[in-house]
């Protein structure tokens, strides 16, 4: 069978009042494969201002009813999700093909997604008995119980890079906080992210999980400046994070902003550098083509070491192949758009005009496909101008500034030098060492001997310091996000 055209091409609809819809107006737009930009994946419905007060709608008239369960019951409500999302092998297998074939990303990774999804629905319901406990502050001077409320409706705005996980660190911290959502996955990996929340609220009453996709510009400041939206959690570019705060400014609504990152990475002298350590350094990098907010992005390695890390980095990233990601043989997909792509092929541009060591590894088995995909090959460039776009900017693509350094005060200095503050990453053999490093990073979380998410510790909150971000997700902490805090006192001896 050609791997091609496996699956015939999908239409997802929107998701409104417990059911699937045509958006107002009947249109769709399609989506095509990255690695083969004319092959066709599927249509996804393009919602409207309309369906954006259809969806607010139901999900306010859904708020009373589903905030008045206990945390107990809507915990197992979310936990029978988490099994349900995993029960259907057959259905698993096709969605992620499709996520797949719309994304470019590896068909390991899209069954990743799938089952940590699941995960962090679980996680979120481990919290039931922690959330129902009010804190009792005891008179005098007053007796006082400091409970919480959930919001209402929470606007939920997804990129396309980890469309699931992501999800995942917002939508079950929502629901267990007692909020009712209405989600906006990104128009350039609509497909199996829709029709995975599809099935997520199917399996809750209506109302409590709403769905649209289709183009930012048409329904964006609409689900943003809704009156009935009392909170945005959005996840996403500087620029588009910007511009949603001064929008949600209107109503006054609050933000939680999971925005960009340009991670550093610091490789002291006496770091254990096995084939293990260079492996976690390149899937901390590569991993889904270098398109992930938490992705090592600077690489700083101290220059007693700088050219073993060089060659080991090489290495492994020479061994890597470069093709479409439902073979199982790739280890690297393509970049997921156009707009993307031109990006990184740009910043590797500009490193080589300016005279700077590039060197683009990998295998290639399949040239043609190559040439006419969304792809680059792992890119490594060796001790640019610290001016460079690379180095400076988010890549959010498959390339790496690998730079030496000679004293920690200089390299948590060069760490620091940024308006990014996402991630960080320390990498020693002594503790102590690690931990006072770290602690020296503006970053709201620094992975040690190892980076990105496959080291990310879901009981910790997440987000940016900086231009990175404003608040956090995950963690008991990204469910208290989703909740205002309510004083409720009494003269002493009265209440408690
Ligand atoms: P993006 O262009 O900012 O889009 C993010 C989401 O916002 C998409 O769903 C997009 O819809 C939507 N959007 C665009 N304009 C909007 C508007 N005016 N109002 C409301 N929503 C709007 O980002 P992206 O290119 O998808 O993702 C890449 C960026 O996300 C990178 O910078 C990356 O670092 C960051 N990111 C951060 C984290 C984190 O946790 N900190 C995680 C992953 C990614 P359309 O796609 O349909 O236009
Ligand atoms: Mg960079």
């Amino acid at each position: 069978m050609s791997i091609q055209n496996i699956d015939s091409p999908v239409t997802t609809g929107i998701y409104i009042d417990g059911e699937v819809r045509e958006a107002a107006g009947g249109k769709t737009y399609a989506i095509h494969n990255p690695a083969r930009p004319d092959e066709l994946v599927g249509h996804a419905a393009s919602a409207t201002v309309e369906d954006v007060d259809a969806a607010m709608k139901a999900a306010h008239a859904a708020f009373p009813a589903w905030a008045a369960l206990s945390y107990a019951e809507r915990a197992a409500m979310l936990m029978k999700i988490a099994d349900e999302l995993v029960a259907d092998q057959e259905e698993l297998d096709y969605r992620s093909r499709l996520f797949c074939r719309e994304h470019g990303k590896v068909i390991k990774e899209t069954q990743l997604e799938m089952t940590r999804l699941g995960d962090r629905f679980r996680l979120s319901a481990s919290y039931a008995e922690r959330l129902a406990e009010d804190e009792h502050l005891p008179g005098p001077p007053f007796d006082t119980i400091i409970t919480r409320q959930p919001r209402g409706v929470a606007t939920l705005i997804v990129p396309w890079n980890w469309p699931l996980s992501i999800l995942g660190a917002k939508l079950p911290q929502a629901l267990i906080a007692g909020n009712t959502v209405v989600i906006k996955p990104s128009h350039n990996s609509a497909l199996a992210p829709s029709m995975t929340i599809h099935k997520i609220a199917s399996l809750l009453p209506p109302g409590v999980v709403n769905v649209l996709t289709g183009s930012a510009s048409e329904i964006g400041d609409a689900l943003v400046t809704h009156p009935l939206t009392r909170f945005i959690n959005f996840t996403g570019s500087v620029g588009v994070g910007r511009h949603v705060m001064k929008m949600a400014a209107d109503n006054i609504t609050p933000v939680t902003l999971e925005l960009g990152g340009n991670d550093a990475a610091i490789i002291c002298e006496d770091a254990e550098l096995d084939a293990g350590a260079f492996m976690r350094m390149y899937m901390g990098t590569f991993m889904s083509s270098g398109q992930i907010c938490m992705a090592l992005k600077r690489l700083y390695v101290h220059r007693s070491r700088y050219d073993e890390v060089v060659d080991g980095l090489t290495e492994v990233c020479e061994r890597m192949v470069i093709g479409d990601g439902l073979l199982p043989e790739t280890n690297m997909g393509p970049v997921n758009n156009e707009k993307q792509h031109r990006i990184i092929k740009g910043m590797i541009e500009q490193a080589r005009a300016a005279g700077q060591d590039v060197r683009e590894c990998g295998q290639v088995p399949d040239e043609e496909l190559y040439a006419k995909g969304y792809f680059q090959k792992p890119t490594l460039v060796f001790d640019p101008d610290q001016s460079l776009d690379i180095v400076r900017e988010e890549q959010f693509g498959p390339a790496l500034p690998i730079m030496p350094y000679d004293t920690d005060d200089e390299v948590v200095a060069k760490a620091n030098d940024s308006n990014f503050g996402l991630c960080s990453s320390v990498w020693t053999k002594d503790r102590d060492r690690a931990t006072s490093i770290a602690r020296r990073l503006e970053a709201g979380y620094t992975y040690l001997n190892a980076h990105g998410p496959a080291a990310q510790d879901g009981r910790g909150p997440f987000g940016g310091f900086k231009q990175s971000g404003i608040g956090r997700n995950l963690g008991y902490e990204g469910v208290l996000q989703f909740q205002e805090y309510h004083s409720i006192s009494s003269q002493p001896g009265w209440l408690l």
